[in-house]
């Protein structure tokens, strides 16, 4: 069976074996350039550009999704156009072929996409963000703080200044100056979805700067949520296990950790970004009213506190 997850044609509503809706890949022990592109991954990842079906349950909202060019975010940003949102992505200038790619989808969706790139380390551009997106569509309903950095090391003493300032300022201080700048545009209803992780609670000690960052977002995410629960604006978390994206195979895992890549779970593979999308679609939805500073696991099967 070919290990590319992409031509997937399921429904994702249709009854079927977890174990076997995709195959269990061994990706090559090979790095990817840069920050990876989605469109030079082996195998492809599936961000459910033919398996997602909506079910109108974001019908005129408007979100913006940082890192939505690939992995779960792309996978977040195709599933919102297609339950009726309009959607605005960000991400890093240099993967712009993989904004495109997702925004043609949204466009055949018939829903309006911008594309922002820019730096969620700048300041400026973080504030910024926030008036262009509210511009292009009229507002913001739904922010999902998903963009991240994460590089594996070999331990504490090989994590340089640089590697470690870099990670926290995307994963943590981008997150609080983003949210920040989007709350004075928040009514009752709005959601705030961000991206924490396995690593937030079983910590590898390869990923040290980067695990620390995701067991902030989830106490940020603990904390924030009971500031704004009385405002009617709530905030919750997705923690994924291993995902098939950039991320992992740009230094996210060290080369000879790919080929086993996310066979350690309960399902015994590596999860496609599209299995995530549900997770962020059901928290910005109203199905979710009373669901409030919680994390939820998607992880193919992690027992996590
Ligand atoms: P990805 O590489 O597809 O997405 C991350 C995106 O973040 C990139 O596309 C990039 O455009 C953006 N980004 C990175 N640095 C940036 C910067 N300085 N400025 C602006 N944008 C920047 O990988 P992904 O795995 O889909 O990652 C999405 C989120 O999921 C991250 O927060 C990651 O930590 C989290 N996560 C991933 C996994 C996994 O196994 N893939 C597991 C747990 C959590
Ligand atoms: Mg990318």
């Amino acid at each position: 069976m070919s290990q590319d997850a992409d031509r997937t044609t399921t429904d994702q509503l249709e009854l079927q074996d977890p174990v076997t809706r995709y195959p269990k890949i061994s990706p090559p022990a090979e790095a990817l350039p840069g920050t990876g592109l989605d469109v030079e991954m082996t195998p492809k990842a599936d961000l459910g550009e033919h398996s997602y079906r909506g079910t109108g349950r974001l019908t005129g909202r408007k979100a913006l999704v940082t890192g939505g060019d690939s992995g779960i975010g792309a996978a977040t940003a195709i599933a919102f156009a297609r339950e009726g949102a309009d959607v605005v992505i960000t991400y890093l200038p240099q993967e712009e072929k993989d904004a495109a790619h997702v925004a043609e989808i949204i466009r055949a969706e018939g829903r309006t996409v911008e594309t922002i790139p820019g730096d969620l380390r700048d300041k400026a551009f973080t504030a910024d963000l926030v008036e262009r997106t509210v511009k292009a569509l009229g507002g913001l309903d739904i922010l999902v703080n998903n963009g991240g950095k994460q590089v594996a090391t070999d331990g504490l003493a090989s994590i340089t200044d640089e590697q470690l300032e870099a990670t926290y300022d995307v994963n943590i201080l981008a997150m609080f100056r983003l949210t920040r700048a989007a709350l004075p545009h928040l009514k009752a209803g709005a959601t705030i979805i961000n991206t924490t992780s396995i690593q937030a609670y079983q910590p590898a000690p390869k990923l040290l700067d980067y695990a620390s960052t995701k067991a902030a977002i989830n106490n940020f995410t603990k904390g924030l949520a009971e500031e704004l629960a009385p405002q009617g604006i709530r905030v919750n978390a997705v923690a994924p296990g291993p995902i098939w994206t950039p991320l992992q195979p740009s230094g996210g895992q060290k080369p000879e950790d790919l080929p086993e890549f996310g066979q350690s779970t309960g399902l015994g593979r590596a999860g496609q970004p599209t299995e995530l999308a549900p997770a962020y679609v059901f928290l910005a939805s109203p199905e979710s009213s009373y669901v409030v500073g919680e994390t939820l696991h998607v992880n193919g099967g992690m027992p996590t506190p």
